[in-house]
């Protein structure tokens, strides 16, 4: 049995959680596979709100093993007031298994960070402050420290030397700050250890061994491609890669075990903190987009970006994730403009882009080229198949399907799980 794969196809924030609750009946495991804890997926447990950051919401069904992958940088503080928090509401933690090749975000990654944002002042690039750049920077540098490292306290007593020695020279003799002091560090991590032991696996093996006998895997990635470190618009990206390949990369399986690749596909386009974004809405539909939407951060609170729909970053999403289809989010949040704005390609230095632009400058300076289509006045929430939504609505899937390339497989018109309506029913 195969492998999905779940990606944002914009700038994060598509509602890949709704995704993957709607799936996860289907789902034996469940794997993220990048990021840490920024992003948040608000779910309901129990009549009880939850916000998760870093475990996967597949955590709330029994059936389900809930897998943390080698890509995900774990502040393991962070993870164990999730695994409570669960516990607090009646969840049971214990079927979460976490890599131990997961490396870890250490204090210092969060004293930095705090510190080189200020530092960047008007040039900052808006992260959420929560160490998971310094801790990838720091595995790139190979300095960094694994959770695995834990199990050894000798190894990561002299690893965590190690990174002290310079992280403390930049941070009291750049910065002004005080210097972490190794002891404290290591009481704090050893106690982390010993909750986190029973939960350490081989994930990749799991995973394989899981779809050797017919189990289901789901590859949750969080962000979305345009915010990807490679395929985004760097430097206003994420610091991994939510991109499908990555996804395989993490997990430790091969292409071939992967079928379908979900790309999560808003009904509109908002971004979160600075970059470009050609379809940007400063006006009242932008204004009425984010209202109606409640673009605003889980984790951070912060007002999003909106403006409309993009059919060039979404062709853009499908090649460079091999996309087989699209779930289609928030359409619900369109009802009541007269007409609705869809760009198709983009205008720059007086060329033409069907494409996203080679050249960065070219990307920032984009223009808009669109297409105008009717607008519905209707109240979509209350649909239960694809023939409930009126003709307009049906007329600007079909053109988002059209101009990206992919079939939609699932419509969402609310955050209930009874409003992701089937494509083909
Ligand atoms: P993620 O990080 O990609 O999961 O995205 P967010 O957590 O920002 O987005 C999802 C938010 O939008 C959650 O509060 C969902 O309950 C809500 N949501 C998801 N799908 C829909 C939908 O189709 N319509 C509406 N109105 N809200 C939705």
């Amino acid at each position: 049995m195969p492998a999905s794969v779940v990606v944002g196809t914009q700038w994060g924030d598509e509602g890949k959680g709704k995704a993957t609750d709607y799936l996860a009946d289907r789902m034996d495991l469940v794997v993220r596979y990048q990021g840490g804890n920024n992003a948040g997926h608000t779910i309901l447990a129990e009549g009880h709100t939850l916000k998760l950051q870093l475990i996967p919401s597949g955590i709330l069904y029994p059936h389900i093993t809930s897998v943390i992958a080698d890509g995900v940088v774990v502040d393991p503080r962070v993870l164990l007031e999730e695994m409570d928090g669960l516990a607090a509401v009646g969840v049971d933690p214990s079927r979460l298994v976490v890599s131990g090749n997961c490396h870890m975000i250490m204090p210092y990654h969060l004293e930095l960070e705090k510190v080189t944002e200020r530092f960047l002042g008007k040039n900052a690039l808006g992260t959420t402050k929560r160490g998971i750049g310094p801790a990838y920077a720091d595995k790139a540098a190979r300095i960094g420290i694994r959770i695995q490292d834990l199990f050894d306290e000798k190894i990561f007593r002299e690893k965590l030397d190690v990174a002290l020695r310079e992280k403390n020279l930049v941070l009291t003799r750049v910065y002004g700050r005080l210097p972490l002091t190794v002891g404290l560090i290591v009481d704090d991590y050893m106690r982390y250890a010993e909750r986190l032991r029973s939960h350490i696996a081989d994930t990749s093996k799991l995973m394989h061994d899981a779809l050797r006998v017919g189990k289901n895997v789901l590859l949750e990635g969080a962000q979305g491609t345009m915010l990807d470190l490679d395929k985004g618009t760097y430097p206003f990206v994420t610091s991994s890669n939510p991109v499908t390949g990555y996804a395989l990369a993490s997990a430790g399986i091969g292409p071939r075990e992967v079928e379908r690749v979900i790309g999560i596909t808003k009904a509109y386009v908002t971004r979160v903190g600075a970059g470009p974004f050609p379809t940007e809405d400063h006006g009242p539909g932008g204004e009425r987009l984010g209202m109606l939407g409640q673009e605003f951060g889980t984790v951070t609170g912060r007002k999003r970006r909106c403006g409309w729909f993009d059919a060039v970053i979404l062709r853009y999403a499908s090649r460079v994730n091999g996309l087989t289809e699209l779930f289609v989010t928030k359409l619900d949040v369109l009802s009541g403009f007269p007409t609705l704005k869809v760009c198709t390609a983009y205008r720059a230095e007086g060329e033409t882009f069907e494409d996203v632009p080679p050249h960065q400058s070219l990307f920032h300076a984009a223009e808009p080229v669109y297409e105008e289509l009717e607008g519905w006045d209707e109240d979509l929430t209350a649909a239960r198949s694809i023939q409930d939504l009126p003709s307009a609505a049906r007329a600007y899937l079909d053109r988002l399907a059209e101009l990206g390339g992919v079939p939609i497989s699932v419509v969402s018109v609310g955050p209930g799980r009874e409003q992701s309506l089937p494509a083909s029913a």
